[in-house]
């Protein structure tokens, strides 16, 4: 018998599933421009625009009520819009009055309603997503191209695709889809954070996931990486074994012996903070408040920051909650803070930079965040992203202590701020490792790019270093490390960090309990024997190898 072929990816988000694959069909393209025919009838041609329609409100009516909750929502708001008359009937004039082709006239249509929707801003900005999603569907029905958007299938399947679109994967449901693979997307893409956050494993940049055949048998390991095709009986019952774990994290975090690890959450939205608390988190240790800038044609007024923000701090009434200033420029574009057309977006004015070209943006955001503060109980800390100078660092808490924001500390997420860490802390009162950004310059790979992928780890040595320089620059400070990358969530990396002298680790809440638990199985001892083989090693692959094959509580815990 011939062994299973295995395919290799990145694996962003750990555990083991096996499955049938379900394959995400290719995006719908531009149909063509061609008029119909000069003797075609046009009426008959308008008329295929309202059954498509009709067809595709049909599916997803379908859709939605075979789903619960937020994804039965969505479902349902965009089969209302598939039959939208301003959609239908404005096809319908440009099949009728100029003669273009059905597939063409959607198109279209919808680009023009999109292009609206953008110029609005806000949340009807995050609608234009929703019109052309319609579109693409009622395209592929006129089209006889494969329906787009997550397959809906009845049983557990692994979903493969080139990479899933923000509004695709907020629509993955876990108990269907048990594994992620793609073929593009690196390892902090939307699609890797978003499987963190649900728990499901994942694999990106996988090589040969191309190939994969709808309907196939795969074993999915979001660990090491591996997608193993046609597993036998034995991988298949090792990768679906059932591990009964709690979805709360109990106690508060700590090695086996005792040595305290605060376990944090990171929170976007505000009304996730509730759901973290409720996961056990014992802080948030990131809170990225760009959500409430974000899809915004400028920014919000002070009163609604100290809103939005008071929401965070009442989840976590009394506990400690780290609040980052506005974090704008490379993945996360604001039209109003940051330039359009830089050459080299990740490394222009991003950041804490835009402070110096917007500072009424800082400072506003800056007393918001005190009042919020003062009207509640929450241990508030602030901090800035991208800090790379210790005079940045100097002039950030001098700028938070007029505000009366007493703790204010600073990201390390560029190398030469942990390199200098020393100097940087002198000022800063605790330091939070972006091991996002911190890997993506260390190795000068784009952290969003399937291409570089391989690189984007932060299991890489090189960046282990920087993470030890940092500890080192902190213990000559008296001043705490705590990793809010997400670094964090990995269980095994999570011993590595600890061991180098970390305090705290702050993920998505989906990811404490498992953490937890290998921090519990693991001394202090075995964490900084742990970190020294890591910095050890010679590559990513053999530190990752060498510090699982030492923890077999990953094993036992399905991990
Ligand atoms: C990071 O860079 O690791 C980080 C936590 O910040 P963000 O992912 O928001 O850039
Ligand atoms: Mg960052």
């Amino acid at each position: 018998m011939s062994a299973p072929q295995v395919l290799r990816g990145v694996g962003v988000s750990p555990g083991r599933r096996a499955a049938v694959v379900a394959r995400m069909p290719d995006p719908v393209p531009a149909p063509s421009d061609r008029p119909l025919p000069f003797d075609a009838d046009r009426e008959a041609a308008a008329a295929t625009i309202d059954a498509a329609s009709a067809r595709v409100q049909a599916d997803l009516e379908r859709a939605s009520a075979a789903t619960s909750g937020t994804v039965s929502d969505i479902l349902g708001v965009t089969a209302a819009m598939a039959a939208d008359p301003t959609l239908v009937q404005g096809a319908r004039r440009l099949v009728v009055d100029d003669g273009e082709s059905p597939a063409r006239a959607v198109w279209d249509t919808a680009g023009e309603i999109a292009e609206r929707l953008r110029s609005l801003g806000g949340d009807l900005a995050e609608r234009a997503r929703d019109v052309a999603d319609v579109r693409d569907r009622i395209v592929a029905v006129l089209t006889d191209a494969p329906v787009p958007g997550i397959p809906v299938r009845e049983e557990p399947s692994v979903l493969v695709a080139h990479d899933l679109a923000p509004a695709d994967a907020a629509l993955l449901d876990p108990e269907v889809v048990v594994a992620l693979v793609t073929s593009g997307g690196g390892p902090t893409s939307h699609t890797a954070i978003l499987a963190r956050s649900l728990g499901i494993p994942c694999v990106v940049a996988t090589r040969g996931a191309d190939d994969l055949a709808d309907g196939e048998l795969v074993a999915v390991d979001g660990a090491t990486g591996e997608v193993v095709r046609d597993p036998d009986e034995a991988a298949v019952a090792r990768a679906n074994r059932v591990v009964d774990r709690p979805t709360t994290l109990r106690s508060p975090g700590a090695t086996s012996d005792g040595h305290p690890v605060e376990l944090l959450a990171n929170v976007g939205d505000p009304s996730g903070a509730s759901a973290a608390a409720r996961a056990g988190a014992q802080g948030v240790g990131l809170f990225r408040t760009e959500f409430c800038f974000l899809g915004r044609t400028s920014a919000p007024g002070i009163d609604e920051q100290v809103s939005a923000y008071r929401t965070v701090l009442a989840a976590f009434a009394g506990r400690k909650v780290v609040v980052r200033t506005l974090d704008a420029g490379a993945d996360k574009p604001l039209p109003f803070v940051t330039a359009p057309h830089e050459p080299n977006p990740a490394l222009g004015v991003r950041g804490l930079r835009t402070a110096a070209v917007h500072p009424q943006v800082l400072e506003d955001q800056l007393a918001a965040i005190a009042q919020a503060a003062a009207a509640e109980s929450a241990e508030v800390w602030v901090m800035a992203p991208m800090v790379a100078t210790p005079d940045e660092a100097e002039a950030f808490v001098a700028r938070c202590a007029e505000h009366g924001l007493a703790t204010a500390g600073v990201m390390v997420e560029v190398p030469a701020a942990a390199l200098r860490a020393r100097h940087v802390l002198a000022h800063a009162a605790f330091a939070s490792i972006g091991t996002n950004d911190l890997t993506q310059y260390a190795l000068a790979a784009d952290r969003e790019l399937a291409g570089v992928a391989e690189l984007s780890t932060p299991w890489q040595p090189a960046v282990l270093d920087l993470v030890d320089a940092t500890c080192r620059g902190g213990g000559a400070n008296a001043r705490p490390v705590g990793v809010c990358g997400e670094a964090a969530a990995d269980p095994a990396l999570a011993t590595v960090l600890v061991g180098l002298g970390v305090s705290s680790l702050s993920m998505t809440p989906r990811a404490l309990v498992d953490v937890g638990a290998v921090l519990a199985a693991t001394s202090l001892d075995e964490c900084r024997a742990l970190a020294a083989l890591a910095l050890a090693q010679p590559t990513a692959t053999a530190a990752r190898d060498a510090v699982r094959a030492r923890l077999p509580v990953l094993e036992e815990l399905g991990l």
